[in-house]
């Protein structure tokens, strides 16, 4: 199952690297950054958060691919269906499994999609106290661009959280400040609550062109940040 997974998750190129094998003079282009787009829950071992938070993470992310690969990205994807098997026992074993994709294909991101944070809105990054501080100091600095991209097409009714680090949500506080993805991660990680499942949230991730309005504004945060256009 593990192994099919792996296969699943193969990464996606967005570009040919044909001319550049055609003629030996031309240098091939560094590769493109993958990004780690990893939809919450939807698995055997965390099948479900919030009411429907699975569908819609795994929604968002089929929206976010194609885009990010037409970017410039590569991509890979930690899940695909609403049950698939990543080989863990817990939950907390299950997020590990997720870092563990990112970390193998040196994901430029590690992009977690979540819908149940009780404050809001919000772009959560890997706070300092995690071993390595570059990467702490790379996953705020991602987050902050994310969530100036994103703030501004969300409706007004939703509640904002804002840019957070791991520490301050109930788990992270739990877990010696770090989330169980954080903790494994050695890759830049940041995790998007994008909308809180209450009336507001539902009401506006549901609504036609929203999905790909918040898509839309991560890819271009990533596009200037990782490829500087
Ligand atoms: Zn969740």
């Amino acid at each position: 199952m593990f192994l099919s997974l792996l296969l699943a998750a193969a990464v996606t190129a967005g570009s040919s690297l044909s001319s550049s094998l055609a003629d030996p003079t031309v240098r091939p282009l560094a590769a493109a950054p993958v990004i780690c787009v990893d939809p919450g829950h939807g698995t055997v071992a965390n099948p479900e958060g919030a009411v429907g938070e699975a569908s819609r993470a795994l929604r968002l992310a089929e929206v976010l691919e194609p885009m990010l690969v037409e970017a410039g990205f590569r991509v890979v994807v930690t899940r695909r269906g609403s049950r698939d098997d990543l080989g863990a026992k817990n939950q907390v074993e299950d997020n590990r499994r997720r870092a563990e994709i990112a970390n193998g294909v040196g994901a430029a991101l590690f992009l977690r999609l979540q819908f149940d944070a009780p404050n809001g809105a919000a772009a959560l990054y890997v706070p300092r106290r995690h071993p390595d501080r570059e990467l702490a100091g790379r996953s705020e600095e991602l987050a902050r661009v994310i969530w100036q991209s994103i703030e501004p097409t969300l409706d007004s009714q939703i509640r904002r959280g804002g840019v957070r680090s791991d520490e301050q949500t109930a788990v992270g506080a739990r877990q010696n400040g770090l989330l169980t993805g954080s903790r494994y991660a050695t890759v830049p990680v940041v995790l998007l609550e994008v909308v809180p499942l209450n009336a507001a949230g539902v009401d506006w991730i549901d609504r036609a062109g929203n999905e790909r309005a918040y898509a839309s504004a991560v890819v271009r945060a990533l596009k200037t940040t990782l490829l500087g256009q």
